[in-house]
């Protein structure tokens, strides 16, 4: 039937199962009651107005932010632990590549830095290219780059590390129109030749169309309802769900 692209390397082998999860700052919670799995290969997109606690999810998912719950990859792999295995498998992506990118490092420097942490070989030049990305612009910095550029920088230094999982928070809210879509583009190219599932976070819903096999709609903290990509967009059941989606049709 019409679910998530088959043969792009979906499997029925869990990828993420979170339960329960929720986030408290200073006893005021920002998410609660969060339960979804994914399996690998799929996408999840994650939509919500600003303040939903979309970002708070993301750090929640990256072991970056206390949290109270189950969050379970591959079947087994917690945070827990200080589990470098898992630190490569997981990556990020942050909206603002200015501010995510160190403006003192090349960024070959940049691209390279996963590399000395996990203690892994690869490949700078090669990925770079997949990204479309000069192998001349190896000795730039980051002010010296387009915006697109950057977040092709950013993307480049989580995909080295060959994760399975790339949470993308907002990737594209700062590009422009065009530059977007290129985006997006390469981010559907890459996963067309290597397993990867990406969680990519956006208050767009035109961006998680493009990308998602499943939608989580957030609210309040909380995900109110998650579904199919056609379910949430042609027959959402929730009041809130619908009314989104109904403000992106006008
Ligand atoms: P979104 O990404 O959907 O815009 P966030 O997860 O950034 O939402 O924020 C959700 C709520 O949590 C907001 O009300 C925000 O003000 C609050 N919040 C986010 N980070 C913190 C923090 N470090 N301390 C206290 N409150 C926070
Ligand atoms: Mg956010």
């Amino acid at each position: 039937g019409g679910g998530p692209a088959r043969g792009r390397g979906v499997s029925s082998e869990e990828l993420l199962s979170v339960k329960n999860l929720s986030v408290a700052y200073k006893k005021h919670t920002i998410i609660s009651d969060i339960n979804f799995s994914l399996n690998c290969g799929e996408n999840l997109g994650v939509i919500g107005e600003s303040g939903s606690g979309k970002s708070t999810l993301a750090l929640a998912l990256l072991g970056l932010v206390k949290s109270e719950g189950e969050i379970k990859f591959f079947n087994e792999k917690t945070w827990k632990k200080n589990n470098l295995d898992l630190r490569r498998e997981v990556q990020v992506v942050f909206q603002d590549p200015f501010s995510s990118l160190n403006p003192r490092m090349t960024v070959k420097e940049i691209i390279e830095e996963g590399l000395k942490i996990h203690q892994i070989s690869g490949d700078v030049s090669a990925i770079m290219k997949r990204l479309h990305l000069n192998s001349d612009l190896q000795n730039r910095y980051p002010h010296q780059l387009s915006g697109g550029q950057r977040q092709r920088v950013a993307i480049a230094r989580a995909l080295i590390l060959n994760p399975k999982i790339l949470i993308l928070d907002e990737p594209t809210s700062a590009l422009d129109y065009v530059t977007q879509s290129e985006i997006l583009k390469l981010l559907a190219e890459i996963q067309s030749s290597q397993n990867i599932s990406y969680i990519l976070i956006s208050h767009d819903l035109e961006v998680i169309a493009q990308m998602a096999d499943f939608i989580a709609v957030m609210k309040s903290g909380q995900i109110v309802e998650i579904g199919e990509k056609k379910q949430i967009i042609n027959s959402p059941k929730n009041d809130y769900s619908e009314s989104l989606i109904t403000n992106f049709r006008l």
